[in-house]
């Protein structure tokens, strides 16, 4: 389905749970330790009750009948989400749906990668800020940079064929780091993708410098070269060096916005559709049927805006700009 500006929205960005084992400065409002690593398969820790396994899967068949034929799943952190491997496969099977990706920290996923793929997971982004474990622990809140790289390592020997690494850019924290996180395209099938820090509701450790443009890649790592875009939908331009495996990409949502192509939609852990990261307009799938959240999700396509604000004028020593209204983990990155 086409929204009012001509956009194919295709792209479904479903969130499992808010809960994360892991509590990054930019992501999260409190603290809080709900998924302490290896608890996945507790019971129904992950689960939100009135918008449960069930609803979810709902919600999917809907938005496929609107279009969406993409899927990725977050959080939150959705190996923290009992229900994975078989709501995977779920997906998989609901008419329309052509691919079903997953956004992790990697931290859990040593021992999971093998039976996500089994489930017919198509492709897995990592989550990795820094390459060093006293910083990971900085941030993170957590002495778990082995894990997230096992799990990188994990990724790429499952068969998942490239994988991809998600570095947030924080001015005076990784960008130090930029070419060492370059250099890690060299030798691996790893695209690399460099976000822009966004300046969401709930994140104000950070001050202005943090905020860098996705630019300073370019002119750290003077030897990339663009390669162009995966897809005309693509978010990330893509760079190589000369005969590396993998690229590097800039994904740069504040200082170059890419919403004359934005073809999402979120659908949030406890069952509300978000046609925009960054405003806080939200459509209740709470209690519907399945014809009813398929008219919802018109609706929220309909509504979709635009554009999303400006989010270079930062205030952020009191709190972002964005007016998406919730914390990154409680909408699904
Ligand atoms: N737990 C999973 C993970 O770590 O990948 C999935 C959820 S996380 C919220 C999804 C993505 O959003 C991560 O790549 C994270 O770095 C990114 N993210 C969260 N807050 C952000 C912010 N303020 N600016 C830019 N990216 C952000």
């Amino acid at each position: 389905m086409r929204d009012s500006f001509h956009r194919q929205i295709t792209y479904l960005r479903l969130s499992l749970t808010d809960k994360c084992n892991l509590k990054c400065g930019y992501c999260w409002t409190s603290f809080q330790h709900d998924c302490p690593a290896g608890s996945a398969e507790n019971g129904r820790l992950g689960e939100f009750t009135s918008f449960g396994y069930a609803e979810r899967l709902m919600s999917v068949r809907a938005a496929a009948k609107v279009g969406i034929s993409k899927v990725r799943l977050t959080g939150g952190e959705p190996l923290c989400y009992s229900g994975l491997v078989d709501f995977i496969a779920d997906v998989k099977r609901v008419p329309g749906i052509e691919g079903v990706f997953l956004t992790t920290n990697g931290t859990m996923l040593a021992d999971k990668a093998a039976d996500l793929k089994g489930a017919g997971l198509d492709g897995i982004n990592i989550s990795l800020d820094t390459l060093n474990r006293d910083k990971y622990k900085r941030l993170t809140g957590f002495d778990m940079f082995d894990k997230a790289m096992g799990g990188i390592q994990a990724a790429l020997s499952s068969g998942f064929g490239k994988v991809k690494v998600n570095v947030v850019l924080i001015g005076g924290f990784n960008d130090d780091e930029i070419g060492d996180f370059v250099n890690l395209t060299r030798d691996e099938p790893l695209d690399v993708r460099f976000i822009e820090l966004m300046p969401m509701t709930g994140s104000p450790l950070f001050g202005k410098e943090a905020y860098l443009s996705g630019r300073v890649v370019l002119e750290r790592c003077p030897d990339l070269k663009s390669v162009g875009m995966d897809d005309p939908s693509s978010v990330a331009r893509l760079y190589a060096l000369g005969g590396a495996k993998g690229r590097v990409g800039l994904i740069e949502p504040v200082f170059s916005s890419f919403c004359d192509k934005c073809n999402r939609l979120r659908i949030t852990y406890d069952g509300y559709v978000k046609p925009c990261l960054h405003s806080s307009d939200e459509y209740s799938l709470v209690g519907k049927s399945e014809v009813e959240m398929e008219r919802t999700i018109r609706n929220a396509i309909d509504a979709k805006p635009r554009e999303h604000g400006d989010l270079r004028c930062l205030r952020t020593d009191i709190d972002g700009v964005t007016t998406g209204g919730r914390s990154m983990r409680r909408i699904g990155g």
